[in-house]
């Protein structure tokens, strides 16, 4: 077992007041492990949950290498001052309405960036995965939601949610492994301003990069 990283204390956050505890290094950069406190540029911290409530105005913002098929990941919270974190938590809850307003009133939102098709095994549909980022709200295991490509909607269960560090497709074996491995319909790694990777299974479904996928 991995040991655990000592908490560090970051002080008092600078909207809640409650303490900013830092206990991973990157545990910002995916939901696995939730949000994690965080140092601003003047030197104030913002704890966990009020990353947390703010990524939706702030997304992690990441370049793709195509060379190692890997994300790279970029945090624009730290860049902010104490003063835009106050008004952006004053701001955040029109924010997400706004939002929600321009993508139609759905409850969650993910933009797609590539997919890849894998064979589901013998007589079984193809397994699609979605690598991308959720806009607003959250996905979990077992979600219906809508597929929506160069106008035609396509109905699909989301079989699993799991990081997107690479563009590497879940073939049969692995899907399976990793439900059995994760199964937990409560777990949402996919929450807004995150990266994930989405998985449905059907066939001809094709995704395009800036594509939606939605959930009601
Ligand atoms: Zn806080």
């Amino acid at each position: 077992m991995a040991v655990k990283e000592k908490e560090v204390g970051l002080g008092s956050c600078v909207i809640c007041g409650r303490a900013a505890l830092r206990s991973r290094e990157e545990g910002e950069l995916t939901m696995i492990e939730g949000p994690n406190a965080l140092r601003l540029k003047d030197g104030g911290s913002l704890c966990g949950s009020c990353v947390r409530r703010l990524r939706v105005m702030y997304p992690l913002q990441y370049t793709f290498d195509e060379a190692k098929r890997t994300v790279v990941k970029k945090d624009p919270l730290p860049e902010i001052s104490t003063e835009e974190a106050l008004q952006a938590n004053s701001e955040v809850v029109s924010f997400r309405e706004d939002m929600r307003e321009h993508y139609g009133f759905h409850n969650a939102v993910f933009a797609a960036d590539a997919m890849a098709e894998s064979k589901g095994g013998f007589m079984q549909p193809p397994i699609v995965t979605i690598f991308g980022q959720v806009l607003y709200g959250s996905f979990y295991m077992q979600d219906e939601v809508t597929i929506i490509s160069g106008g035609k909607e396509i109905k699909a269960t989301l079989e699993a949610i799991d990081t997107y560090e690479h563009r590497i497709p879940m073939d049969a074996s692995s899907l399976k492994d990793w439900i059995r491995r994760t199964w937990d319909p409560g777990r949402s790694v996919g929450e807004n301003g995150y990266l994930c990777k989405l998985v449905v299974t059907g066939k001809g479904i094709s995704v395009k990069p800036g594509d939606l996928v939605v959930k009601d």
